[in-house]
């Protein structure tokens, strides 16, 4: 069944823009357009990223924003301390002003992902991931969250954020579950006003985008979540009216809050990219969500747009994409656009249409007056970063997310006067408990220097336990402890790395051999579960007589110490259902094989407790087990080849390619780590999907690799696929 990727406007609420249209503003936009060069409107439509873009580029290609990514920060780095982005914000921003003829001078303006809290800054404050606020149910406290997170990029001189994810998950398989704040749309959509409203102000009033406030992006418009078996960037089969109902839930409160930039999403619907797809980023989005900011493109997203390549797109800029993300692509694709637009590819009309867009927006945040970014309120306010409010914010956040799913006996809270043994890999570790988008891109290789004000769940716990609570690295114990805490749960990833095949936790560590043992001991045994989506843990379940959903909480790990103690109750319950399968990919509440181990809104607290008992410990997988067709890979589709790409500076350089047919292995994998950016961008491309067998344990030719972790994992191999079952031959963890 082939469904039209053309949307049906009318289907679409009429929502009313919140942003009356200024006259003052116009006017100038109008002038500004009269005396700007086509080279000058070509660079506003077009951005490039901190690693591949000098402020001598943004001077001499007239370009009107930067953003730094993922792995992209000052001086060539993952992450920087606060002054050094804003000492690098002012040379951008003075290159961007440069005097240049009888050219008006168009302030910059620099988008980065702040996505839970101003999270490529050393000591920022770290609030849960989007999963853990999703369990308080605090809209609210989301508002302030917001305002926080508007406050720390402030400092820095940055004044847009790539936030917030409105994605409304569906397969708890894709890699940014964590990203989302829950399975529920209501949920989402109750969130999307107060964090639009805590980042940007409120419209109408004088502090809106300016003094502590910045500019915030809904993204990915629109179906991020909804992908077919939740593959990342993967196709978004679902009908018109879920895509609405569901997947855009959150987009009309933002809008309605006058969000004043959205971010078009990777995936396809029924086939076509969202980056192209006309009906939904100008009739729809325009025409009847009214929004009347500017969109941006995903990172090199342009380019996957059927025809286009990253360094020439006219489909999707007139599509509706009015500021294309070209990290390293820009300077080719500044040279073609502007080509476009003299040969009449693109018209001028709708080059004016998409600058008056950022115009607007730079107009109404105030960045013609503000000055350099250094001037501006807050700047250099270092003292900001990571302050003490600041992160009582946090910690109130934590220990509102937090989701008690068993305390047998009342185990918790922990009693005064009791010995406590804190241990498990995730006891004393920043990355494990703040995930991705945390420092890097995949939030690992991070150093315990770079978390300044931060404390470690174990440290917290230590804290509050006085000198009856041990920490030990190996789960060894002197004298025998009442009550063993266990700390444990993914390592952290971002994104397509974060894709799984099935929801088995894979413990890499010694655990649920802890809390076994620990439990054969008599020791009474607390588990602390740190994942960005709910996993099957049936073993660690029964291993446990408490047993604590924290998410990935940030750097606030004092929030869960308040909670284990007894200080506050649990209030946190289940964003999202809790499989009793490790094979229940596709379970939200309201299907109609509803068949949780935990349902969504479960969540006991001290005031409401209640039994669990022993849990199943079949997980639906095992080596040889049968997984059901179209879950991983997508139905019914033969891929001619899966290609490899490597991103470097300047353009996307195949690796390896060729691999595809059934039966294939990949044998070997090169990989160059000269330059940390390399690993960032693994494209699989191709026409449909891959129908290959990937060897468990395939050797990874490794050797020009010169530092930093590898970033690829193989995990999994499939040995057929078409209408039957499809046999999985060998599993593990890559
Ligand atoms: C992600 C976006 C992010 C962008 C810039 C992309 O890969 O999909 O969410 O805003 O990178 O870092």
């Amino acid at each position: 069944r082939s469904r039209s990727s053309v949307a049906t406007p009318s289907l679409w609420p009429k929502v009313q823009n919140p942003v009356p249209e200024d006259p003052a503003i116009e006017a100038r936009i109008k002038d500004l357009l009269s005396r700007m060069s086509l080279e000058q409107k070509v660079g506003q439509i077009i951005q490039g990223d901190l690693a591949s873009t000098t402020p001598e580029d943004m001077y001499k290609y007239h370009l009107g924003s930067v953003f730094n990514g993922g792995n992209s920060a000052p001086g060539g780095k993952q992450w920087a301390p606060a002054p050094e982005w804003l000492a690098d914000a002012d040379r951008f921003y003075d290159a961007s002003m440069r005097p240049n003829g009888n050219l008006p001078r168009i302030p910059m303006t620099w988008g980065s992902d702040a996505v839970h809290g101003h999270n490529n800054v050393t000591g920022a404050t770290l609030f849960p991931h989007n999963i853990g606020l999703g369990a308080m149910r605090n809209p609210e406290l989301m508002r302030k969250i917001g305002a926080v997170t508007a406050v720390e990029m402030r400092v820095t001189g940055l004044d847009w954020t790539f936030a917030p994810t409105l994605a409304v998950v569906r397969d708890d398989r894709w890699g940014r579950t964590y990203e989302s704040y829950s399975e529920n749309p209501e949920v989402v959509a109750s969130y999307a006003r107060p964090l639009v409203e805590g980042l940007q102000g409120k419209v109408g009033t004088k502090e809106w985008l300016k003094g502590a406030h910045i500019v915030a992006t809904a993204k990915h418009f629109v179906g991020d979540g909804g992908t077919d078996g939740g593959k990342d960037q993967g196709d978004n089969i679902s009908s018109e009216t879920d895509l609405r109902d569901i997947q855009a839930a959150g987009y009309r409160p933002a809008i309605e809050a006058g969000v004043q930039s959205v971010m078009a999403s990777y995936n396809s619907w029924h086939g076509e990219k969202m980056h192209g797809n006309k009906s939904l980023l100008t009739d729809v989005l325009r025409g009847r969500l009214s929004f009347g900011g500017f969109t941006v493109g995903d990172w090199n997203g342009h380019g996957q747009v059927a025809g286009c390549k990253t360094t020439s797109c006219p489909a999707a800029f007139n599509a509706g994409l009015d500021l294309f993300m070209a990290p390293d692509s820009w300077k080719d694709l500044w040279i073609n656009t502007l080509a476009q637009v003299k040969d009449g590819t693109i018209s001028t009309a709708r080059l004016d249409e998409a600058v008056s867009r950022i115009l607007r927006v730079k107009l109404r945040a105030g960045l013609f007056e503000a000055g350099r970014p250094s001037a501006r309120p807050l700047a250099g306010d270092f003292a900001k970063i990571g302050a003490a409010e600041h992160r009582a914010i946090a910690r109130q956040a934590v220990r509102e997310s937090l989701v008690l799913l068993k305390n047998e006996n009342a185990v918790l809270p922990l009693k005064s006067g009791q010995k406590v043994l804190v241990s498990g890999d995730g006891a004393n570790s920043y990355m494990k408990q703040s995930g991705g988008w945390t420092l890097s891109w995949q939030g690992t290789g991070l150093p315990d220097s770079e978390f300044p004000g931060a404390t470690t769940i174990g440290k917290a716990l230590l804290d509050a336990g006085g000198q009856n609570a041990v920490l030990s690295k190996d789960g060894e114990y002197r004298e025998k402890p009442d009550v063993a805490v266990v700390i444990f749960g993914e390592d952290p990833y971002a994104e397509f790395q974060g894709d799984v095949p099935d929801l088995l936790f894979r413990d890499k560590s010694d655990n649920l051999e802890l809390l076994r043992k620990y439990k054969a001991a008599g020791i009474k045994t607390v588990a602390i579960f740190l994942s960005g989506r709910p996993l099957w843990v049936n073993h660690h379940l029964n291993a446990s007589d408490a047993f604590i959903a924290a998410w990935l909480p940030g750097s606030e790990g004092g929030g869960v110490a308040d909670v284990v103690f007894g200080k506050s109750d649990f209030k946190g319950t289940l964003p999202f259902s809790w499989p009793k399968y490790a094979t229940q990919f596709v379970l939200n509440f309201g299907d109609k094989d509803y068949d949780p181990l935990f349902a969504y809104g479960y969540g006991l607290s001290y005031a409401k407790p209640g039994k669990v008992g022993r849990v199943n410990e079949v997980s639906g997988l095992a080596a040889g087990a049968e997984l059901p067709v179209g879950t991983w890979f997508e139905r019914g589709k033969t891929a001619q080849s899966l290609d490899f790409y490597r991103l470097d500076a300047n353009n996307l350089e195949k690796l390896h390619n060729g691999i595809g047919t059934n039966g294939d292995v990949v044998r070997s994998f090169a990989v160059d780590r000269n330059r940390q950016e390399d690993s960032r961008r693994f494209l699989w491309t191709g026409t449909g999907e891959a129908t290959v067998a990937l060897a468990a344990n395939a050797p990874l030719d490794l050797s020009r690799e010169t530092n930093g972790a590898v970033s690829i994992e193989i995990d999994y191999r499939v040995d057929a696929i078409g209408e039957g079952p499809v046999k999985i031959a060998g599993y593990g963890a890559g």
